[in-house]
C-alpha cells in the first residue's frame, strides 16, 4: 500500500537545522507499507528509510478506505472499510484476552483455527465482547448487508451509499474502541507497544523513526466529517 512517510535522514537534519534556529524543509516521500506496519521509502537524495507506524492494522486499512471514499473509489472505499472492521474485532479480542491474564502463545494457537474465518472471529469476539461489557454488541444492518453487496455480488454503489456505510462502520469502531480503552487501557497499550517492538526487531538495526502521523487519532472523532477533515490537514 502506498502511503506518505518521511525520510529517516532528512528528519534528522531538519531537527539539527531547528535547533540551531536555520530554516528547513522535510521532504514527505511516497513510501510502501507493507503488511508488518513498516513503511519503506527512498528520498530525492537517495537515502532509504524505515518508518514504524505504531498504528495498529484497523486504523490504517480504515485510513485507506476514507481516503479511497473521498477520492470517488467506492468498491475499494467498502472493501478497506470492510477490512477495518473485521482487524477492529481481531484487535478487541487480542486485547481483552491480555486483561484475563492468559499467556499469549495458547490466544495464538487458537487464532490460527480460525485465522482464515470470518465468521468464526466474529462469533468469539461477540462472546468476549458482552463477558467484558456487559451488553450484546449488535451491528446495523447496513454493515454486513451493504458489505455483502459490494464485496460478493461486485454490485457498483453510490458514492452517497458508501458514504453511508462507512459512516455506520465510523461510529461502530468509534464505539467498539472506546469500549475496550475504558476496561483495558494498560493492556491496549501494551499491545500497541508490543506491535512496535515486533516492528523494531524486523528493522533490525537499520535507522528508523516511529510515525504517528500516518493516521489520525482515529476514532476520537464526534463524526465521519471531522475525521475526513483531518485526513487531508
Ligand atoms: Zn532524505
Amino acid at each position: 500500500m502506498k502511503i506518505m512517510a518521511p525520510c529517516v535522514l532528512c528528519a534528522k537534519e531538519s531537527m539539527e537545522k531547528a535547533k540551531r534556529g536555520e530554516s528547513y524543509q522535510l521532504p514527505i516521500l511516497d513510501g510502501e507499507l507493507d503488511d508488518t506496519g513498516l513503511i519503506y521509502a527512498r528520498c530525492p537524495w537517495g537515502h532509504d528509510s524505515v518508518v514504524t507506524t505504531m498504528h495498529p492494522k484497523h486504523e490504517i486499512l480504515f485510513n485507506s478506505g476514507c481516503k479511497a471514499l473521498i477520492d470517488g473509489y467506492a468498491s475499494e472505499s467498502v472493501a478497506s472499510v470492510a477490512s477495518a472492521l473485521e482487524r477492529a474485532y481481531e484487535f478487541f479480542l487480542r486485547v481483552a484476552f491480555r486483561k484475563s491474564g492468559l499467556n499469549n502463545e495458547p490466544f495464538e494457537v487458537v487464532w490460527k483455527m480460525v485465522s482464515s474465518q470470518s465468521e468464526r472471529q466474529y462469533g468469539a469476539f461477540l462472546f468476549i465482547f458482552l463477558h467484558l461489557t456487559g451488553n450484546a454488541f449488535t451491528e446495523p444492518k447496513i454493515v454486513r448487508e451493504f458489505r455483502n453487496k459490494v464485496i460478493h455480488k461486485g454490485i457498483i454503489v453510490k458514492q452517497s451509499e458508501t458514504r453511508e456505510y462507512v459512516n455506520a462502520v465510523f461510529f461502530l469502531l468509534r464505539s467498539t474502541i472506546k469500549a475496550l480503552k475504558e476496561r483495558c487501557a494498560k493492556e491496549y497499550s501494551d499491545e500497541i507497544n508490543d506491535l512496535h517492538e515486533k516492528q523494531m526487531a524486523l528493522v533490525n538495526g537499520r535507522s528508523c523513526i516511529a510515525y504517528r502521523g500516518l493516521s489520525v487519532d482515529s476514532f476520537t472523532k464526534d463524526s465521519l466529517s471531522d475525521y475526513l477533515a483531518e485526513l487531508y490537514k
